[in-house]
């Protein structure tokens, strides 16, 4: 029998856990499913972040370290930036747009507001971002630089929340190993590239697991989410954001078609298990091995592009997050009667593409940064924990969408770079079991 795709299996696990979710809560199993259920999800999770680390410094190295000469390197990296840019700020003007047109925090009546903040502005997690916000706010203007460099090589290692120093790291070793020649690189050369390939071969393992994971995982999401009146007060705004997001797809589409002559749907089908993880974990850093491995052997975007492209756009790239931002904000500001003008909304782009390149690839980040979008435009910060309240009773849901589309939006862009500078080439799919009966 001819075994089902991967992407179908772990839609059927999808459904199935949404499913059993409700079930459960229908028959009061909710304290089951997070002791019995939760856990496999959670275990998958750790799996796939236990891989990112090992995954982007042997693949990093490697790619760099298979250039023939630096200025490829400075050329894709230049590239890379300025492609990401655009896309977020077309994500942001999207959500602008959209948000304008639509109005949706015209129509929340004051008792909405009243239930929303009794219930959520004093809620830990409401207080926990805008805290966590203040501390990203005191930071200077060149912190960011500074945090890229790590002083300890291992304790960068060492931390799942330090990918850009490890990136660092990693371009450094790989830029030195070019300069000291071919033959003395080697022996280092030939470890990183074996690494590299035993990583790729545990994404594999792992995802044989993602049909059951995600079962579990969505059965958690269903369990844990609030009360669905309160979730029908935000249809308006959470549709707005559904569209938007829905919208960067099809432009992700439009610039794949058009720029790299590929079939579109080919392209999603592709990336498809990539965004089920997106979807299923809300971490675009958790999906990162997988959206590596889907871009290199499924779409054929070689080493040298996606080993510096995927890594630094899941740390700085959400389209999704920024476009995200951009409605929130503005809805908040509709639903309390508050003014923006023109010149707000133009800050609303600027700081809405730096706090999405600021947020961290992991649940809820980018209600953090959003604090921040809002106190640029002049929120009271009395108000804040009564805005965040107003739109926290979406985010898990909102959140699960925005990262397949910052999943997507980094492969597109892998796609884009490699076509542009000739790297983008067949696929070459590695299947789980190739040496399986040996190892019997
Ligand atoms: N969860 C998102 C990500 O990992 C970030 C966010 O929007 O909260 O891509």
């Amino acid at each position: 029998m001819k075994k089902l795709a991967l992407h179908w299996q772990i839609l059927i696990g999808m459904v199935l856990g949404l499913v059993f979710g409700f079930i459960m809560l229908q028959v009061g199993g909710k304290d089951f499913t997070v002791d019995w259920i939760k856990p496999i999800g959670s275990i998958f999770v750790k799996l796939l972040k236990l891989i990112a680390i090992p995954l982007i410094l042997a693949s990093l190295i490697k790619g760099i370290s298979d250039l023939k000469d630096i200025s490829k390197f400075k050329n894709i990296g230049l590239r890379t930036i300025v492609t990401y840019v655009f896309t977020t700020v077309i994500a942001i003007s999207i959500g602008l747009l959209l948000v304008n047109t639509f109005n949706p925090g015209n129509g929340v009546s004051d008792e909405t507001i009243e239930k929303l903040t009794q219930t959520y502005s004093t809620n830990s997690s409401v207080q926990g971002k805008i805290a966590e916000a203040s501390k990203q706010k005191e930071s200077g203007p060149l912190q960011f630089l500074e945090d890229m460099v790590p002083d300890n090589a291992f304790s960068a290692l060492s931390d799942n929340g330090l990918m850009l120093q490890v990136i660092f790291f990693s371009i450094f070793l790989g830029i030195s190993m070019l300069l000291i020649g071919e033959e003395k690189s080697k022996p280092l050369k030939d470890i990183f590239d074996s690494l590299n390939d035993v990583v790729l071969k545990m994404v594999d393992l792992i995802m044989l697991t993602a049909p059951v994971a995600v079962f579990a995982l969505l059965a958690n999401v269903v369990v844990s989410s609030d009360d669905p009146d309160i979730l029908l007060a935000l249809i308006k705004y959470a549709g707005v954001v559904l569209l938007g997001l829905v919208l960067m797809i099809v432009f992700y589409c439009v610039l794949v078609g058009t720029i790299t002559k590929k079939n579109p749907f080919w392209f999603l089908q592709q990336i498809s298990p990539a965004q089920l993880l997106a979807f299923s974990t809300s971490s675009s850093a958790a999906t990162l091995p997988v959206t590596m491995e889907r871009v290199e052997e499924h779409i054929g975007v070689d080493k040298e592009v996606s080993s510096f492209v995927l890594p630094v756009g899941a740390t700085i790239n959400m389209d999704g997050t920024s476009l995200y931002q951009a409605v929130a904000a503005v809805f908040i500001f509709q639903a309390l009667g508050l003014e923006l003008t023109f010149a707000d909304q133009i800050t609303i782009v600027l700081t809405a593409l730096l706090a999405s390149i600021g947020s961290a690839a992991v649940p809820g980040a980018g209600m953090v940064m959003l604090v921040i979008v809002l106190e640029s435009v002049g929120m009271p910060a009395e108000l804040l924990p009564i805005g965040l309240a107003l739109i926290f009773a979406v985010d898990r849901p909102l959140d699960m969408c925005r990262t397949v589309v910052n999943v997507t939006g980094d492969a597109t862009v892998s796609m884009l770079v490699a076509k542009s500078v000739g790297k983008l080439g067949d696929p070459k799919v590695k299947n789980w079991d190739d040496h399986y009966d040996e190892v019997k």
